[in-house]
């Protein structure tokens, strides 16, 4: 595995190798989650094409309260893991070289990205695409892949590269779960044991709204309060949203219907760490 920093030298080689090559961003931390991203990339990929695994925290997508500063850094492990997954390169530029200090263009969605985590962290989904467009731009894949866990991210990705002209096929990955359901996520690791062992109880509230939807039960405002009273009750738990939106738009439904495809949104904050999860309200 090769690992390149900075970004020219990346930029060149994307441009001399006439292979296929995949692209799972990152912000490291890696995990389980993250590897089976990795995994997909080389199971769709061409034999010959290559992988690149990119790490980058990247400082305009968090907020000025958020924890940018706190994020955890564990570049060992993360090498070890990409190593163990056979990536052919490790992308880990520096702030100072993926922002010129007179940096001062943006992407910016405007619909997809207004609710959900973009009404609770104002500027995140902008920062995302940035980035998201500059390790386009850098490595050139031919496919990128995002995971489900982050669908609001999924989302706006499709819409922008489709908007844009990006010339790259995305794939969404579903989310890997702790075999007790909790989403893997790197913000995990703040948890303290007492948040940790209730944490579980977010993907339980969504599987018991996902089984009331499955055994018929339409009515938007009964599924959003069986989700409310089930998060509620969770100690210590303090919710930011609980949504049900068509999946692809994102736009709110205020009923099911055949093809409204539903999915349930939450963002919960167990003590200082915000926790995200979706499911699908639909059969497929
Ligand atoms: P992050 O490092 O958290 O920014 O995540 C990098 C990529 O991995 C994003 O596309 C995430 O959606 C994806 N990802 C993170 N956690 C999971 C998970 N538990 N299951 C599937 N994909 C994930």
């Amino acid at each position: 595995m090769k690992i390149v920093a900075p970004s020219q030298a990346m930029q060149q080689w994307s441009r001399q190798v006439a292979q296929q090559h995949v692209l799972v961003p990152t912000m490291g931390a890696l995990h389980e989650g993250h590897a089976a991203l990795i995994r997909r990339a080389r199971e769709i990929a061409d034999p010959s094409a290559t992988v690149v695994v990119s790490i980058f925290v990247n400082p305009i997508q968090f907020g000025v309260n958020e924890d940018l500063s706190c994020y955890p850094r564990t570049l060992a492990a993360d090498v070890a893991l990409c190593e163990k997954e056979n990536v052919d390169f490790l992308f880990y530029p520096t702030v100072e070289e993926m922002y010129a200090a007179d940096a001062s263009v943006r992407i910016s969605e405007t619909q997809l990205s207004q609710r959900l985590c973009g009404a609770s962290r104002p500027g995140h989904f902008s920062g995302m695409a940035t980035v998201v467009a500059k390790l386009f731009n850098i490595v050139a894949p031919n496919i990128a892949i995002f995971g489900e866990k982050d669908w609001q991210q999924l989302a706006i990705i499709r819409r922008f590269v489709h908007d844009l002209n990006f010339p790259i096929e995305i794939i969404g990955h579903p989310t890997v779960r702790e075999k007790d359901g909790l989403a893997m996520s790197s913000r995990n690791a703040y948890l303290t044991p007492e948040k940790r062992a209730v944490a579980p109880k977010i993907y339980q509230a969504l599987q018991a709204v996902a089984a009331a939807r499955a055994t018929g039960e339409k009515n938007i405002a009964i599924l959003l309060m069986a989700a409310r009273m089930a998060l509620e009750d969770i100690p210590g738990a303090m919710i930011d949203y609980i949504e049900i939106m068509n999946e692809e738009t994102l736009a709110p439904l205020s009923e099911i219907s055949e093809n409204s495809k539903p999915r349930l949104f939450v963002a919960v904050k167990l003590g200082e760490t915000r926790l995200i999860d979706n499911i699908a309200l639909h059969a497929s």
